[in-house]
């Protein structure tokens, strides 16, 4: 699916999410198909592990739409940067979402952090806020270097699409930027 394509059905299911019409389709018969012709899913998301943040639930998305990578603080370390190739070579994603949200906790510890952390996220979050003191901007600086990474990854490349989103854990809107 085209990458232009596959960002309006998130817009769409963001939309619907946020009027409580949930649409995902997790019946037998999706179960069934997609395990008969395998899984082509439109965009890769890749955010944070936080507990309030369900990428499926907040696109209004499926069995097989949505190939999500979950770590906390949404950093591109060596594992969640194999699977982003994996789904752009081989599963044909043209759209990578990094989406950060409101309330991160790994962007507060890096926050109030000044030395060198014991957890490496930490540490990645750190480098990509540098003396940002705003949570919520601390917050995007660190979806702008994922997203800078992932594009440093795959260069200039025809039809894909590589983006960040904001994620607000108390209205429910994802803002794309
Ligand atoms: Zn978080």
């Amino acid at each position: 699916m085209p990458a232009e394509e596959a960002l309006k059905k998130l817009e769409e299911g963001n939309a619907r999410y946020l009027s409580g019409v949930y649409s995902g389709d997790f019946s037998k018969d999706i179960r069934s198909s997609t395990a008969e012709n395998g899984q082509h899913p439109s965009a890769v998301i890749l955010t944070c592990s936080d507990s309030r943040v369900i990428p499926e639930m907040i696109f209004s998305a499926g069995i097989g739409d949505l190939f999500v990578i979950r770590a906390a603080g949404n950093v591109v370390d060596s594992c969640t940067a194999d699977s982003i190739i994996y789904a752009v070579e081989h599963l044909g994603c043209r759209l990578v979402v990094v989406m950060g949200h409101t309330s991160c906790g790994a962007v507060r510890e890096a926050l109030h952090y000044s030395r060198d952390h014991p957890l490496d996220t930490i540490n990645l979050i750190r480098g990509a806020i540098g003396d940002e003191t705003d949570p919520l901007n601390a917050s995007k600086l660190n979806v702008d270097n994922s997203v800078s990474v992932i594009r440093g990854i795959f260069g200039e490349r025809e039809g894909l699409k590589i983006m960040g989103a904001m994620y607000d854990i108390v209205s429910g809107r994802v803002e794309f930027c």
